[in-house]
């Protein structure tokens, strides 16, 4: 088989590459090793609204809910809660949200082999012309590895394995009772150590609830957060597993002859581990240029290049600042946590809080960050919890 642009992975980076590139005109093919697309789920599916605009994806039967407020809970359980007067996200189902992104790459030519798992890449004096794995064999002038988060390809060509792992699970429990319309995040170092465990509505009788964790077995924190949460053991689906990924993008996304994107180039948002929006962003600008690549007849690393300038002059400074927030985060001892939290509530921070998730954009978050640290009550606060030095950092990088 020979293809102008061929992409190893057909989850929603991949695809958005793959359509992109057809787009701009390469014959593009996408090898995905499930037998299905989307499937098996491994994502809570919270999806911010104005990211799917920016990516230009309509609405469609992939959307199931409605997101407009969210509650923090301290170790201790003291709870900081904002809404905002309009939807901010989707809770979506992500297998068919998959299937609607293959429907589109599919609708301007994009073809799709799956039960394929690529294998190895071809290589001719150093440069990656292409992949195989059993049964196949595509030659092409640019391929785009979009693998996801357990990345194997990227790293035997030579590119960095994405930092700061966490053992991601999620389940749907029936039959509890949360609010509507809200999100809650526990941070709790016994339950969720490096990251956060989180409740999202879905419909009257079922509730996502899932955690990441740095350390221990993600489905026994999570049956203990289940527990504590709602009491008893409530009853839930089979759990989804999956790596989130907190560190940042890895330092080089090129090659010669070759891209990577999404979660295996670690497009992820540190501060939550999403990677939807800014890999699907990173993606199109990777299918852009794949297409150039292919037009100009220059697949080498010194032309794709512009794939890396490009998502940096757009996302570099998210993804710093975001990276940054994440350091001060795991810096932050559960004790600290419940300090701040209560710091907040007594400084009268509330307005601020509603504001940020009124006005606040869920996927560029530099500027939440910014007007947060911008607050002097609330700068004085986390200035005492976190110490000079870390705060002068984050403030310096910010350019405050
Ligand atoms: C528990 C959990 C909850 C999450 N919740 C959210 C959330 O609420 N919102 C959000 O934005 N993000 C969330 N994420 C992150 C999100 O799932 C990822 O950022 C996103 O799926 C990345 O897309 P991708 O296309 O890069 O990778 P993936 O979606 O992982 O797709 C990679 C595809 O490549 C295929 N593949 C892998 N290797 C090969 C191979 N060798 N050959 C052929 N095919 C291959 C895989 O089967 C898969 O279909 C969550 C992640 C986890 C683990």
């Amino acid at each position: 088989m020979r293809a102008e642009v061929a992409v190893v992975g057909a989850g929603p980076t991949g695809l958005l590459a793959a359509y992109e590139a057809a787009r701009c005109g390469a014959s593009t093919i996408v090898y995905e090793e499930h037998p299905g697309i989307g499937e098996p789920p491994h994502c809570a599916g919270l999806i911010s609204i104005q990211g799917l605009r920016r990516l230009g994806i309509e609405t469609g039967d992939y959307i199931l809910n409605e997101i407009r407020g969210c509650r923090l809970i301290s170790p201790s359980g003291i709870t900081l809660e904002a809404w905002s007067s309009k939807s901010k996200a989707y809770v979506i189902d992500r297998p068919r949200f998959d299937q609607l992104l293959a429907e589109k790459a599919l609708s301007i030519g994009v073809s799709i082999e799956t039960s394929s798992r690529a294998e190895r890449w071809i290589r001719d004096r150093g440069r990656i012309k292409g992949f195989s794995g059993v049964g196949f064999r595509v030659e092409a002038d640019v391929s785009i590895d979009a693998e996801g988060a357990g990345a194997v390809l990227s790293t035997r060509a030579g590119l960095k394995r994405p930092r700061g792992l966490l053992g991601g699970i999620n389940v749907e429990v029936e039959g509890v009772e949360v609010e509507d319309g809200l999100v809650e995040l526990w941070f709790n170092s016994r339950l969720a150590p490096g990251f956060f465990a989180w409740v999202i509505p879905l419909d009257e009788d079922r509730t996502r609830c899932g955690l990441a964790t740095s350390e221990g077995e993600a489905y026994e924190r999570l049956k203990a957060f289940l527990h504590k949460r709602f009491g008893g053991e409530p009853k839930h689906s089979k759990p989804w597993r999956g790596i989130i990924i907190t560190g940042g993008p890895i330092t080089r996304t090129y090659l010669d002859g070759l891209i990577v994107v999404g979660d295996a180039a670690g497009q992820t948002k540190p501060t939550t581990g999403g990677g939807v929006i800014l890999g699907g962003l990173c993606a199109r600008e990777a299918g852009k240029v794949a297409a150039e690549a292919v037009s100009r007849g220059e697949s080498s690393s010194r032309f794709l290049r512009r794939y890396e300038l490009s998502w940096k002059s757009m996302l570099g400074g998210e993804f710093s600042s975001m990276s940054l927030a994440r350091r001060l985060m795991n810096r932050l001892r559960d004790e600290d946590l419940d300090k701040l939290f209560a710091a907040v509530k007594e400084a009268g921070l509330q307005p601020l809080l509603t504001r940020l998730v009124e006005e606040g954009d869920m996927d560029m978050q530099r500027n939440v960050i910014r007007e947060a640290l911008g607050n002097r009550r609330l700068l004085g606060i986390a200035m005492r919890i976190l110490g000079r030095i870390a705060l002068s950092e984050l403030r310096g990088l910010l350019n405050l």
